[in-house]
């Protein structure tokens, strides 16, 4: 038996990714699970790149928050389990 070690990273590890999509750098961005409603910095949230694609989830519901899946032509981005997204505005 092995020890009970996270099958996740935290929400630096999208960074690479999203980089791709977004401009800015939303791993400072604060997110609201549409599943429970808990609000976060994106960083803390728990991202599987096993999974086709990348997948965050909730710290506090485990509900799918975004996934992101690249083909060789396109990049597909779900945000649908997030209420909202917020992003600092740099004046
Ligand atoms: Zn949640």
């Amino acid at each position: 038996m092995t020890a009970d070690v996270p099958t996740y990273l935290d929400g630096n590890a999208a960074a690479g990714a999203l980089s791709e999509v977004f401009a800015v750098d939303i791993t400072a961005a604060i997110g609201r699970c549409a599943g429970c409603g808990q609000t976060g910095v994106f960083a803390e949230t728990r991202v599987y790149v096993d999974a086709p694609g990348m997948v965050a989830r909730c710290a506090g519901c485990d509900g799918v928050l975004l996934r992101v899946v690249s083909t060789p032509t396109d990049t597909y981005l779900d945000l649908r389990g997030l209420t909202y997204l917020r992003l600092p505005t740099t004046p």
